[in-house]
């Protein structure tokens, strides 16, 4: 297991009693809040990947990790397909940071168009869209990352089947219907 605690990168296995705890200094690190999972942690100390793997309490996710070193500090990175795996919303952007670029990304990525971008970066500033998650960085070093999951999105419970239909083919429209539904804080 891997978890961040304190300004701390900590790994561990539960199942492996004489197993080290491993503990370095963590110089940033993102959390999924839905999934619980570590996305990407950079921090000052070293783990090889078959280290990394002795760590894992699950099979499935002895492979999950990337790594590499940067400037003197080591990060690792969750696959995005391991993360599909286990979770049902998705990083938006691979490499965007910051609610902007990622809504940008967001943006180019699904080819859709917005009326008013700024409206919703506020709303997933605020928390209120739905659909959108900000993922803060747990060191508050570096800018937040966003997840995103389409079907969170609408409420499409009392919806006709027309208009549900006319929505979910239209990601840039059904967006902006949820934006003129959805109340920002003054
Ligand atoms: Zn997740």
């Amino acid at each position: 297991m891997i978890e961040i605690k304190n300004g701390r990168i900590y790994f561990y296995n539960t199942l492996k009693s004489d197993l080290r705890v491993l503990d370095f200094m963590c110089l940033s690190a993102y959390v999924c809040p839905v999934c619980k999972n570590v996305l990407r942690a950079y921090f000052v100390g070293n783990i090889t990947p078959e280290a990394l793997k002795e760590y894992m309490e699950k099979d499935t996710m002895k492979y999950a990790y990337e790594m590499g070193s940067t400037q003197g500090a080591q990060w690792i990175k969750l696959r995005d397909h391991s993360h599909k795996e286990t979770c049902s919303w998705q990083i938006v952007g691979a490499i965007s940071k910051g609610i902007d670029n990622s809504v940008k990304s967001f943006i180019d990525i699904h080819e859709v168009k917005i009326k008013d971008k700024q409206l919703l970066i506020r709303a997933i500033e605020e928390g209120v869209m739905p659909g959108f998650k900000k993922v803060p960085d747990e060191i508050g070093a570096d800018l937040p990352m966003l997840i995103f999951k389409e079907n969170d999105l609408l409420d499409t419970k009392n919806m006709s089947f027309d208009k549900k239909w006319e929505l979910l083919r239209n990601l840039g429209k059904c967006i902006e219907t949820v934006l003129e539904t959805i109340r920002l804080p003054q």
